[in-house]
């Protein structure tokens, strides 16, 4: 993970030029093109139109790509914890059922990333998405810029949906501008991206953007051999834990969806509403299972 994002936020050219690019804040402000004295670069389209996109062409051509972490993610926290024992499994008394089983470790599946580890896999330290993407710029070493769709995810939406929106994808394989797609992408927070645009109305312009950016990746298969197969390292004494939100008994109203106020002179007390639950007596939290033998 930390090696995927190395690779999304490092330059693509060791050739690239010490400018002031790097000082712009504003969002997709544009930035000078580049002052160097240097000839045109041989092969540079000219781009009839805007002023600029010409001044741009006739310049050198900064086209070094810089990616850079601007926000790291949020990550995920639960607020309350709790066991799930696998031998208690189906018994009455018990509230681990198979059912129940069976959605903890689909969670779980989308939890983890297929990497080189020993497990074969390890906790996504991002927010994993279904990311549907049409690539709009190769910014070299498979990242690109894409517009992209993603539903939220996370703890309250800690991740927001995204929907036409520009993000920055590392691929796992070569593409091509103008490809569209889907991946699983961890999302690793957002990055300042100081490139050369090379798409309209933007051609020939340097930017800084800063945008969500997404790893692809695999998850755990979701079928009944991985289940088996993590029920095995459970019970062999893997250290397994899921974070899932669940509803549950409001605790400020005792899930009434009202508290009680006692009013003088009156026999009955005032009903209040309950902010915390807004009267439903059920509120969502995120909760970490611990897996036990
Ligand atoms: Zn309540």
């Amino acid at each position: 993970m930390r090696l995927l994002l190395a690779l999304l936020a490092s330059a693509v050219a060791l050739t690239a030029q010490t400018t002031a690019f790097g000082t712009k804040v504003t969002e997709a402000t544009p930035a000078a093109p580049a002052a160097a004295p240097a000839a045109p670069a041989a092969g540079t389209a000219t781009t009839p139109g805007t002023k600029a996109a010409a001044k741009a062409t006739e310049d050198e051509v900064d086209n070094s790509v810089v990616i850079t972490p601007f926000r790291s993610l949020t990550p995920p926290e639960a607020k309350t914890s709790r066991t799930f024992q696998l031998s208690k499994v189906n018994k009455l008394g018990f509230t681990e059922t198979s059912k129940e089983l069976q959605r903890l470790y689909s969670a779980f599946a989308t939890q983890r990333i297929v990497d080189g580890s020993p497990s074969g896999s390890s906790k996504a330290t991002g927010y994993l998405a279904t990311v549907n993407y049409t690539l709009v710029q190769d910014l070299g070493d498979n990242r690109f810029l894409a517009k992209a769709a993603w539903p939220a995810s996370g703890p309250n939406e800690v991740l927001a949906a995204g929907a036409d929106t520009m993000a920055i994808l590392l691929l796992d394989k070569p593409a091509k501008v103008g490809d569209s797609g889907r991946i699983t992408g961890m999302h690793v927070g957002t990055v300042a991206l100081l490139f050369t645009a090379n798409f309209p109305p933007l051609t020939g312009k340097r930017l800084t953007l800063r945008r969500e950016a997404f790893v692809e990746c695999a998850t755990l298969e979701d079928t009944p051999a991985g289940l088996q197969k993590f029920v095995e390292s459970v019970n062999a004494g893997a250290e397994m834990t899921v974070t899932t939100n669940e509803q549950v008994t409001c605790k400020k109203c005792g899930g009434l969806g009202f508290t009680r106020e006692a009013q003088k002179g009156q026999l009955l007390d005032k009903r209040v509403p309950c902010a915390e639950c807004a009267s439903s007596g059920k509120v969502i939290v995120s909760v970490e299972t611990k897996f036990a033998p």
